[in-house]
């Protein structure tokens, strides 16, 4: 692949995020007054208001919940088609990612699937989900 991947914005709010998966991690934000776990991360907790939390290193066990398969547009650093699934993480939150090692007509709701962190040649890391029991 010659073309880079277009690099997310990193911001104060998922800076962090974006470092534990530096570091091959799938990172959580917890709320540190009610425990709620949130994704994306964002400063204030939607249950109770907190603007406190912590991040907690997730298992990277889920389930697919939704996915849809793009073909088009199609951006350069990516490969196509493009599988991109609603994983609910077994931690009990939900997480939009990407599905490889997997065809598209091979994707099924509930399916369980783990986190792969897959590296750009670059060196830029990403949490991707591969199919439970494929290796990952
Ligand atoms: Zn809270």
């Amino acid at each position: 692949m010659d073309a880079t991947r277009i690099k997310p914005p990193l911001g104060h709010d998922n800076a962090w995020w974006w470092e534990m998966a530096a570091e091959g991690k799938l990172g959580i934000q917890c709320c540190s007054q009610c425990q709620t776990l949130r994704h994306p991360p964002r400063p204030m907790c939607g249950v109770c208001g907190s603007m406190e939390w912590h991040a907690l290193e997730a298992s990277g066990r889920g389930t697919i919940c939704s996915f849809t398969v793009l073909r088009h547009p199609q951006f350069p650093g990516y490969e196509y088609p493009l599988i991109i699934v609603l994983v609910d993480l077994e931690e009990g939150t939900r997480l939009t990612s990407q599905l490889v090692d997997c065809e598209p007509e091979d994707v099924r709701f509930d399916m369980p699937v783990t986190v792969k962190i897959h590296e750009d040649p670059d060196g830029f890391k990403l949490p991707v989900f591969a199919p439970a029991g494929s290796g990952a």
